[in-house]
């Protein structure tokens, strides 16, 4: 459809050569004046951008030139003119209608302006004015052109999955925003009923129980761009609501999920410009943190990570051996051409493995003739050249039990991986992560959790430990890991009662409570349901890594702080005391 409405024939950043010689009619926001005594030019902005206003007395009439020279940043203006080619030598690369511009001929203003509270143009280089200060100020960071883009490029991401998933046959439902809990490891935001006293609805974690519904039901194929709410301890990359492509489908096992995922995650990077392939190359879960250290690893650097135990001297430093003696190991990376690393590199990846939990950091460098540095007493000369490695490499150790070598390693790898010079070898590595273990142990409640949700099935191969050795169980939970980012997590769903609720059991939730807050899924369970499982892909994590954006607020119109505010509109709020009352609430002290 074209852009013509009642007060305009074109948007101003859409005007091309081919456009030369119409009269156009042009509403938007003034972006920068430059008046020059007599002549002015205003750079005009709107969605597709920007084009040259020249106001010049040879074609503007006195009053619009009077007007053209007094109007302020960011007032709106309705304009008339013709479109000119611009002389070859002012043509502006950095403008969308780079050859074109408009000599007005009359000019209104219809927004007037205040002064902005933050600058929409910059001049190249020009700093950003403070995260804060723009989140305030969010309708003007809004008009930034590079937020513009984001926010666009999330609209045709959006049409993208929903079209991919429509012609895959996957039908589109909405599932409740006030609804009962489900849980996904993060609290709930309640929302009290006024009509039922004490009563209170929970906003979705995530759809995960009425999407299975939706299978029990026999609606086959659903997908979702479901808005999900999570109350945690905000970290830096998470927001409390949050968009995810959430898919369901019956009949299916991991494979056909797999391959689902892949036809979305392959148009997502068509439409963004990137052709990737598929499918994914696949690894377990013990394979991934055995080789990189987590469960969602950046695939385009090499710096795998090596058991170095058998290396271990027998007269090595006591806390090696003790180490040792203790069943833990002694883990490192042999990282090619990082011989030169310098004292202070070193202490740098050593605060990083420490930061991770590790003791210290144990190293030996290759030079041209030999091994040295402290490494060689741990491991000594020959246990250092069965390790292989060549002049120029750094050999980076850590002692510990897995849960300890597994993070302080990722750490040291991060950090080597974004050293000068180390090159990934393909811009896009996609896994997935397969495998998972059923159940975390936290430490802090002594009780086992759910390393997915409580709703995935026990691997077939280790059910026999469900109820034996818990920690032992696999299940067939999968993650699809990008460069280093996980986009998104699924499972196959359990579908036998009894074997949900000894789930809920081994989780430590009592048989009445089972009955209160999942009574209505063990009843659909129990009500003929198929075989299904699905996935979630975090949109605006992928809608961040295709914008090339670091930070999630930059793809979210209204995004909230790390602390979980609203800084344009001011949310959350105290209100009055009525309110309250008429919710059957009191605020304590
Ligand atoms: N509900 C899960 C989540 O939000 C995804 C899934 O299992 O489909 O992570």
């Amino acid at each position: 459809m074209s852009a013509e409405t009642l007060m305009r024939s074109h948007r101003a950043g859409s005007l091309r050569t081919e456009h030369v010689g119409a009269t156009v009619r042009l509403g938007g926001w003034i972006h920068r004046v430059r008046d020059l005594g007599g002549v002015v030019f205003i750079d005009l902005r709107d969605r597709d951008g920007l084009v040259q206003l020249s106001f010049d007395p040879k074609w503007t009439p006195r009053e619009a030139l009077a007007v053209a020279g007094s109007v302020g940043q960011e007032t709106v203006v309705l304009v008339e003119g013709t479109v000119e080619l611009r002389p070859e030598a002012a043509r502006d690369a950095t403008m969308s209608s780079r050859d074109v511009e408009v000599r007005v001929s009359a000019i209104r203003v219809v927004g007037p302006a205040e002064v902005p509270a933050i600058p929409v143009s910059r001049k190249e280089g020009e700093e950003l004015p403070a995260e804060e200060l723009r989140l305030k100020n969010r309708i003007l960071d809004l008009r930034r052109p590079e937020l513009q883009r984001n926010i666009m490029l999330r609209h045709r991401l959006l049409q993208r999955s929903r079209r991919t998933l429509a012609d895959l046959d996957f039908l589109e439902i909405e599932t409740p925003i006030l609804t009962k809990p489900t849980p996904e490891g993060a609290r709930d935001y309640l929302v009290p009923s006024r009509v039922h006293p004490g009563e209170f609805y929970a906003l979705p974690q995530s759809p995960q129980i009425y999407k299975q519904l939706l299978m029990v039901a026999g609606y086959d194929r659903y997908f979702q761009i479901a808005r999900c709410f999570r109350d945690e301890d905000l970290r830096a990359d998470r927001q409390p609501e949050f968009t995810q492509i959430d898919i369901e489908a019956s009949f299916v096992g991991a494979e056909d999920v797999y391959r689902v995922v892949e036809q979305v995650l392959v148009a997502l990077w068509d439409e963004a410009g990137e052709p990737i392939v598929a499918p994914f190359p696949r690894l377990t879960w013990r394979e991934a943190t055995e080789r990189f250290g987590i469960d969602k690893p950046d695939l385009r650097f090499g710096f795998e990570i090596r058991d170095l135990s058998p290396f271990v001297r027998p007269d090595a430093a006591e806390f090696l051996r003790s180490a040792l003696a203790a069943g833990q190991r002694v883990r490192g990376i042999l990282a090619p051409g990082m011989a030169g690393l310098s004292r202070k590199d070193l202490d740098h990846l050593t605060a990083a493995a420490k930061g991770a939990g590790a003791g210290g950091l144990i190293w030996a460098r290759r030079s041209e003739s030999a091994w040295e540095g402290q490494g060689t007493k741990a491991f000594g000369l020959e246990g250092l050249a069965a390790l292989g490695g060549s002049a120029g490499d750094m050999l980076l150790a850590v002692a510990g039990a897995d849960g300890v070598t597994s993070p302080a390693l990722h750490a040291v790898r991060s950090d080597l991986v974004r050293r000068p010079g180390v090159q990934p070898s393909t811009p896009h590595a996609f896994c997935w992560v397969v495998d998972f273990p059923l159940f975390e142990h936290d430490a802090e409640s002594g009780q086992f959790v759910p390393a997915h949700h409580p709703f995935t099935a026990p691997h077939p191969e280790d059910v026999e430990f469900l109820e034996r050795d818990p920690g032992r169980c696999r299940a067939l939970h999968y993650d699809a890991v990008y460069n280093g980012n996980e986009l998104g997590s699924g499972s196959i769903r359990i579908t036998d009662p009894a074997v949900q609720r000894t789930i809920f059991r081994l989780l430590g939730i009592a048989p009445d409570e089972i009955r209160r807050r999942f009574g209505f899924l063990l009843d659909g369970l129990a009500a003929g349901a198929p075989p299904h499982g699905g996935f979630a892909l975090g949109f605006d994590r992928i809608t961040m890594l295709l914008a090339g954006a670091t930070s999630l607020r930059d793809v979210i119109a209204f995004p909230k702080t790390t602390a979980a505010r609203a800084l344009f509109e001011g949310a959350p709020t105290p209100v009055n005391a009525a309110d309250l009352r008429a919710l059957h609430l009191r605020v304590e002290d």
